[in-house]
């Protein structure tokens, strides 16, 4: 589904260089595609939806790099616990997961994004003890209409596993081909780009064999998909990786097998060296910094301040709620600038605009989807948000990029435009029943709670 219409008097941040702010500007797109923008009037209103936004900022829709929507259902439940023993509650869970409850969870993680001016995630779906669990999510994505990619990923050892959700790799290769080859077939969304695919490692090395990482890569670029993965999130898998394998970090021991790639997409990396970064570089691959869920599980401080030094393509991600406890991506661009500032005692070390840039450009470049959103440009699709700058926590507006960081809540977004379809306006969801999404999460979270209760999970 895509649309067409007209945003006028808008301030205009396309996100393309800091000093390009057009104040009084309008925005024209049609079946999904931007058609114009400038100062002032256009030649051509378009038909479709005409929305007045009387200087509301108008910007590209944020892109959440990293998460797990179906923890939506677990929100604050494994709380006050270090990153394996949460993890092997997370994995547990997997006996108790139902599609059912992916499928309620994704759809009101959605709708929570969608309402917090997210137009693109990236779903890395790790747990999969039924073959439904991915189809179902993959259902929700689409009927949320927000733009996704759904990184269906493999785990095929460890001791915290449950064999519930091991898979032998080649058994694993086949569903994740008949997921990829199915929606190509059926889904028109996989040729405008609204959903792609990518597959990965979930955690290695804890949970991905050498046999597994060996075949990989290969195995992404035979079905022209990109990898998602964790990386080097707490000092225990750095621990892991030293004791186990032999290598001196988790990005050096993946570049082994080749894993690291311009369509690659690391989440976390916090515990990574120098030199892993030139790596980083060096292969173009991305990372995905999600500072709450890291300061929530106590991980550490992602070197992002030399990531970016280094002209390392960072983006930013809310992770799971299970880990965060919200999808708030507002939120997250605040806890990444005061993080490094604190964490290198530095309020310069980072700036707002490169904070947003994070959230748009980088996530979309991240994601293998910088043709189409991440800025507002003519002949991109039209991933668009409007931000009410108008509230007392906002006013008066001296540093619009700092303000819209520091400043701005996720509440703020008013509206919210994904490939040129109009999903939110004046905070109504248009498509999206809010109260039966939300009703039917809730039965699911009782349902679930009580199959982990049961299973002494
Ligand atoms: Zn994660």
């Amino acid at each position: 589904m895509t649309g067409s219409g007209t945003i006028l008097n808008a301030v205009v941040l396309p996100m393309t260089a800091e000093s390009h702010i057009i104040r009084g500007g309008y925005v024209t797109v049609r079946d999904g595609v931007i058609t114009g923008m400038g100062a002032g009037a256009p030649a051509r209103i378009e038909p479709g939806w005409l929305i007045d936004a009387h200087d509301t900022v108008l910007m590209p829709g944020l892109v959440n790099a990293h998460t797990h929507l179906y923890q939506v259902l677990l929100r604050a439940i494994w709380e006050d616990i270090p990153l394996f023993p949460w993890l092997r509650k997370i994995y547990g869970a997997a006996q108790a997961l139902l599609p059912e409850h992916f499928y309620a969870g994704t759809l009101l993680g959605c709708l929570e994004s969608l309402k917090g001016g997210v137009t693109t995630i990236c779903e890395h779906n790790f747990l999969n003890p039924n073959p439904d669990c991915a189809p179902e999510t993959v259902r929700a994505l689409r009927e949320s209409g927000v733009r996704s990619v759904f990184a269906r990923t493999i785990m095929d050892t460890g001791e915290i596993v449950p064999n519930c959700v091991k898979e032998k790799p080649d058994a694993a290769f086949k569903l994740v081909e008949s997921i990829v080859g199915g929606a190509r077939k059926t889904f028109s969304e996989t040729q405008t780009r609204k959903l792609s695919f990518m597959t990965g490692p979930n955690t290695p090395p804890i949970n991905a064999s050498p046999e597994l990482l060996r075949q990989l890569r290969a195995f992404a670029d035979s079905n022209a998909i990109g990898i998602s993965a964790h990386v080097a999130e707490s000092a225990s898998v750095l621990d892991y990786v030293r004791q186990h394998c032999s290598a001196p970090g988790v990005v050096a021991y993946l570049r082994q097998f080749d894993i690291p790639g311009d369509n690659t997409i690391f989440a976390h990396s916090v515990h990574i060296s120098l030199e892993e970064i030139q790596l980083l570089k060096q292969t173009g691959t991305s990372v995905s910094h999600n500072p709450v869920s890291n300061m929530m599980l106590g991980d550490g401080v992602a070197p992002v301040r030399e990531m970016l030094a280094e002209g390392v393509n960072v983006a930013l991600g809310t992770d799971g709620a299970a880990s965060n406890h919200s999808q708030d991506m507002f939120e997250t661009m605040k806890a990444a600038s005061l993080l490094q500032k604190v964490h290198h005692r530095d309020p310069g070390v980072i700036d707002p605009y490169s904070v947003l840039k994070m959230a748009t450009v980088g996530g979309a470049r991240a994601l293998g989807l910088s043709d189409l959103c991440g800025t507002i440009e003519e002949g991109k699709r039209a991933d668009l948000i409007l931000v009410d700058i108008h509230a007392p926590h906002i006013q008066p507006v001296n540093h619009l990029f700092s303000q819209l960081v520091h400043c701005a809540k996720s509440t703020d977004v008013s509206t919210a435009i994904v490939d040129g379809c109009l999903l939110m306006k004046n905070r109504e969801m248009l498509f999206l029943d809010e109260d039966r999404i939300v009703a039917a999460a809730q039965a699911s979270n009782g349902h679930l709670l009580r199959r982990i209760e049961e299973k002494g999970i």
